[in-house]
């Protein structure tokens, strides 16, 4: 699997679907194909190692007891260090006056993923969040920002590890709502041609089907309390919500469209202006990522 599928045609595509996206498109495209070549210099220092394959039946009967597979994915010292400092590179393009707070940000992400003389660390779910929570020293780089460095750059990370198998994996018997494989939550999904809820995962890109009336948090499938909004301009990002637990998800509503729309992320990048809605209606999202920036919170 690409770690980042059909950038171009992906990119082009949500710049249709997403006015406004058009004037960071660009920035974002650099930042990813720079992350991607990254890893595919890498990835020979990389190998991926034997624990992370497992077939069908195996999977099946973990995820029938509702356990996500997990792979141990150990990240060597160089290539964190690379991707924190491309994507460093890439971010100080976008906000050219930042780029020294851009690198003192790319070294917190190193002090935080290993300890000095540490050769490699395990990117386990504590070490996610741990990543996930860096605050920049620079008043000037929001937490908005700071989560999408981070994001990319934990997303190259994880997947470069991963075993090519495992996206093959029938998913079927999955009927939960975090990932099958690395069990993060999710953050968004699309409805399919078919109308069928898939969600896509933000660390491993596995998708898995999900009922559409149902809340991926809490598990209520009470109408009354689940509900969306759009917002202008982007009616084609529903923010799907639940009251009773005030948590909410996007959908990207593709059931008009003739495409495989392979690449969610960019949906997600192109539509964060919904996120800062949703936080500001007083719901949090499915996943631990947060996209609320510093004005936003004043
Ligand atoms: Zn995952
Ligand atoms: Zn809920």
């Amino acid at each position: 699997m690409k770690i980042f599928p059909n950038v171009g045609s992906e990119l082009a595509f949500c710049r249709d679907m997403y006015p406004g996206f058009s004037e960071i498109a660009e920035d974002i495209e650099d930042i990813v194909r720079a992350l991607a070549s990254d890893a595919a210099r890498l990835q020979d220092d990389v190998p991926i190692p034997d624990d992370t394959s497992f077939d069908q039946d195996e999977a099946d009967e973990r995820f029938r007891l509702g356990k996500p597979l997990c792979p141990r994915v150990r990240v060597p010292r160089a290539v964190w260090e690379s991707l924190v400092t491309t994507a460093a590179k890439g971010f100080s393009r976008m906000y050219p006056d930042q780029g020294e707070a851009l690198t003192s940000l790319a070294e917190a992400m190193v002090r935080r993923a290993m300890d000095d003389g540490e050769e490699s660390f395990a990117l386990t779910d504590e070490k996610i969040d741990a990543l996930l929570s860096v605050t920049p020293e620079s008043d000037a780089i929001g937490p908005d920002v700071t989560t999408l460095f981070v994001t990319l750059a934990l997303a190259t990370a994880y997947r470069m590890h991963l075993h090519p198998d495992l996206h093959r994996l029938d998913t079927a018997k999955w009927g939960e709502a975090h990932c099958p494989i690395c069990g993060q939550g999710a953050h968004y999904g699309m409805l399919d041609p078919d109308g069928v809820r898939l969600l896509e995962c933000w660390l491993c890109a596995a998708r898995w089907s999900f009922p559409r009336l149902c809340c991926p948090h809490c598990g209520l499938k009470d109408h009354e309390a689940l509900g969306y909004f759009t917002i202008e301009s982007l009616e084609m990002c529903p923010v799907y919500f639940c009251s009773h637990c005030s948590k909410y998800i996007k959908m990207f509503d593709l059931r008009e469209y003739e495409t495989e729309a392979s690449n969610l992320m960019l949906h997600n990048l192109a539509t964060l202006s919904c996120d800062l809605v949703a936080s500001s209606e007083g719901f949090a999202s499915t996943s631990k990522l947060c996209w609320t920036s510093m004005e936003e919170e004043q």
